[in-house]
């Protein structure tokens, strides 16, 4: 595995993202396959920008990581909000029935 240059690791740790994360995101088997400069194309260096620049594909690929990670955590929120709904509603059912059984139980009697 390629190992990672000092800027791709600060850009990484500054995005508050980690290492790991970052490289599953792109690479689910965890392994990198990218550039050394954090750039998920392999030759990303001498290609994209000089060795002695910042590579601003890693700043890029980043930005792409954080939106979607906010876009899963909010859809990971909704998702809780609906289950829970779901379950208060489950219950509220539940409820109706007991008192509808209820009901019937005492009209019957009352017959
Ligand atoms: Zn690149
Ligand atoms: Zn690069």
């Amino acid at each position: 595995m390629t190992a990672l240059s000092w800027d791709a690791k600060n850009q990484i740790a500054w995005s508050n993202v980690s290492q790991v994360v970052y490289i599953a995101f792109w690479y689910p088997d965890g392994v990198w396959g990218g550039d050394t400069c954090g750039c998920i194309d392999d030759r990303c260096i001498g290609y994209h920008h000089e060795a002695w620049e910042d590579c601003g594909c890693i700043r890029a690929l980043l930005t792409i990581h954080r939106t979607e990670l906010e876009h899963a955590m909010q859809d990971r929120r909704l998702e809780v909000k609906a289950r829970r709904a779901a379950a208060v509603e489950e219950r509220r059912a539940r409820r109706r029935e007991s008192v509808a059984a209820g009901a019937a139980a005492r009209r019957g009697m009352g017959r």
